[in-house]
């Protein structure tokens, strides 16, 4: 009951790349930079079982953003002439690659931290990836010249690589689409066919996370325009409640989004984000188990997760460690409570 883990992101050590960055510079190349990554990802996998998480990842330790990281491997973009383009539904303005030929994977885009992971750990490992909405919309398109064909491009791609991750021994991918928030209503529509593609034939659990982004900036300032009651997801949580997709990952804790959407999510393994990942402040697991009890009156208990509530990669090292740890003890402390 209530096995926990983590969005996917951790916090790079500050001899890997430059540090509270959501793009960092790495510090070292070639044949240094890929023993520091395996490094990096090997702490952490032992900071989450220190921490007594259930399920773990390799924190993204080998990419240097979310959504990029994955663009690098991708056969037919253009990443010499950036351009400039509102993303998220104009939320920020950011300086995107552009797609110009016909997709195609360029090889394998993350076998190696998937294998390197899977050989040191016993616990169940997650595998994040970008969701085909939120690539979409994080690149220039001068080639399929239509949005829902170009995420279905990218959801083959994203299939091919989630099937070898599968056959690399991970045992749940999650797809990321924070762009769900800002398209609310395509969500619903091609944002969840988009996925479907990507889980095609496999087997091992599939997830989505949807949040409200890091603590950034831009992201603090659009949160600002929300109002009291964020009621995003229930535009789209019927729909995903609907899908094949197994788990849903959200945001919970400090956040405006009223806990009984989670009820809408009928069926489906509920993430719930009872860390804040956009505050320095640390949860008490006092204060993470009285969140796992709200959700309780919406989640039935063996469908809940306790979770952050994204991902912790920009944030300083100390901080997420004891983070973790809040989580693991929270939910420790609510299996006592609640069982
Ligand atoms: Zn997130």
């Amino acid at each position: 009951m209530f096995e926990c883990t983590l969005a996917g992101s951790l916090p790079k050590p500050f001899w890997l790349a430059e540090t509270n960055k959501l793009w960092p510079q790495w510090k070292a190349s070639g044949r240094e930079l890929e023993i520091a990554k395996r490094d990096a990802t090997l702490f952490w996998l032992k900071a989450q079982e220190d921490a007594g998480l259930d399920i773990v990842t390799d924190g993204e330790q080998s990419r240097q953003h979310f959504v990029h990281g994955f663009l690098e491997f991708v056969d037919g973009i253009d990443t010499e002439h950036k351009v400039k383009m509102g993303i998220r539904n104009n939320r920020y303005d950011a300086m995107v690659p552009k797609v110009i030929a016909p997709l195609k994977m360029k090889g394998r885009a993350h076998q190696a931290e998937a294998r390197i992971a899977r050989a040191h750990t016993r616990k169940k490992l997650k595998f994040t990836l970008p969701g085909p909405m939120t690539i979409v919309d994080t690149i220039a398109d001068d080639y399929y010249g239509d949005r829902v064909k170009m995420a279905m491009a990218f959801a083959e791609l994203l299939n091919q690589e989630a099937r070898a991750l599968e056959a690399d021994g991970v045992d749940v991918i999650q797809f990321d689409e924070p762009a769900f928030n800002a398209f609310t209503e395509e969500a619903a529509t091609w944002g969840i066919d988009a996925l479907h593609r990507a889980i095609e034939g496999l087997k091992c659990t599939t997830a989505v996370h949807i949040c409200y982004g890091y603590g950034i900036k831009a992201n603090l300032d659009w949160k600002r325009t929300l109002g009291e009651e964020w009621r995003q997801y229930e535009a789209f949580f019927p729909a995903l409640a609907g899908s094949r997709i197994q788990q849903v990952s959200l945001e919970c804790h400090h956040s405006h989004v009223p806990p009984d959407l989670m009820a809408l999510l009928k069926g489906k393994d509920v993430l719930v984000g009872v860390i804040d990942v956009a505050s320095d402040i640390v949860e008490t697991p006092e204060e993470v188990a009285a969140t796992i009890g709200t959700a309780l009156k919406f989640v039935p208990k063996e469908k809940l997760y306790p979770c952050t509530n994204c991902g912790l990669a920009p944030m300083d090292r100390e901080i997420a460690l004891q983070k973790l740890e809040a989580l693991g003890k929270g939910a420790a402390l609510a299996r006592k409570k609640y069982a």
